[in-house]
């Protein structure tokens, strides 16, 4: 290995400009605030069509140029696997390839700090692959070499490659999602406080895969209408898209956490999750939805406070056992908000006349 590293850099030229401080990205968790899920296409992926947001609950990434002969993972936090298969070591060598011979590309020693739970509907390590090649290009100064047209296709091309939730977090704002999760429009800010998230998850892993074969299955234990979480998911975005409040969205918990095509899935896969929606609902007297896959269960509330507020009764209820939860140990309990900072590469346009 030793001589592959003289080999690798020792003819390149070193730009007198090159980052050698680390790059530091948040990688932020996901919600589906609606996720309509059509048939299983020929490559084996679902159609989706979904409303996604950025939360501030996030992983953070740290990348820098080291002396090694191979890129390195070190994590802490939640337990995310073995990490000689983590998308972050993935991601940096997709991006390593990507680039040929256009800029330098030293090994790189990642540090994740993974405040995210793992394998929980909130897609964490998508997030984490999608921050590591956003930094990579940056500790590389790949921006040197290539135009930003370049660039864009690059980090779409890699992300596509690195699993369906990955393109979304390249967008950096709550967007639409269609096709297996490839097609990303972003959407406008919330207007008004950005809405807090409680979030609780189950001390137990939920594989996506799992979740689509048990939704192929028949029959389910709840049966869904595709058509009516679709078009619950379409007057969503039609909404977000004219300029949506955070009130108005509260108003509209209900229908959407009646609005995933997975949940009756994620059920099957993981007895006690229903009822466990169940007695949150009645203990926190709101709607209680499920993000992605699952096993993470949403509520919204006006702001991050009053969901912290909710954290507590919901530790409470737990230790007091009016709520039980599925899985080995205690549920993840985070409460959290829909990222309003995160929307800001669409920032509204000034409105004429506006005082
Ligand atoms: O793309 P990713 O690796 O995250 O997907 C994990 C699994 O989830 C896939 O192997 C597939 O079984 C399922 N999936 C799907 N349709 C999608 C996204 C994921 O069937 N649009």
């Amino acid at each position: 290995m030793a001589e592959m590293a003289g080999m690798a850099f020792s003819n390149t030229p070193t730009p007198a400009d090159r980052r050698l401080a680390p790059v530091i990205r948040l990688a932020p968790a996901k919600l589906n605030l609606a996720l309509a899920v059509d048939r299983r296409r020929d490559d084996g992926f679902h159609e989706l069509h979904s409303v996604m947001v950025p939360l501030a609950l996030a992983d953070r990434l740290s990348l820098a140029p080291a002396a090694g002969t191979e890129d390195t993972l070190w994590a802490s936090g939640f337990d995310a696997g073995p990490l000689a298969q983590n998308l972050v070591l993935r991601a940096i060598a997709e991006v390593r390839s990507a680039l040929g011979r256009a800029v330098p590309v030293p090994v790189l020693a990642a540090r994740l700090e993974k405040l995210i739970p793992v394998a929980a509907g909130l897609a964490g390590g998508s997030s984490d692959a999608a921050a590591a090649i956003d930094g990579a290009l940056d500790a590389w100064s790949a921006a040197d070499a290539l135009d930003g047209a370049a660039l864009a296709e690059l980090r779409r091309r890699v992300a596509a490659r690195l699993g369906s939730d990955v393109p979304f977090f390249l967008a950096g704002a709550a967007a639409v999602v269609t096709g297996r999760g490839e097609h990303i429009e972003a959407l406008p800010p919330l207007r008004g406080t950005a809405p807090g998230v409680l979030l609780v998850t189950p001390d137990a892993r939920v594989s996506t895969a799992g979740v689509f074969e048990a939704l192929d299955a028949e029959p389910l234990a709840a049966p869904r209408d595709p058509r009516s979480t679709r078009a619950s998911s379409e007057h969503l975005a039609t909404e977000w898209r004219a300029g949506l409040r955070s009130a108005a969205l509260l108003d509209r918990a209900a229908i959407l956490a009646s609005s995933n095509d997975l949940a009756g899935a994620a059920d099957l896969i993981l007895p006690g999750l229903r009822s466990l929606r169940r007695s949150l609902a009645r203990h926190l007297r709101r709607p209680v939805g499920l993000s992605g896959s699952g096993p993470t269960l949403w509520v919204l509330y006006a702001s991050a406070t009053e969901a912290a507020d909710a954290a507590e009764a919901v530790r409470a209820g737990l230790d007091d056992g009016a709520i039980v939860a599925p899985g080995e140990g205690r549920p993840s309990i985070v409460a959290t908000s829909i990222d309003s900072a995160a929307a800001a590469p669409n920032p509204e346009p000034e409105q004429e006349g506006a005082a």
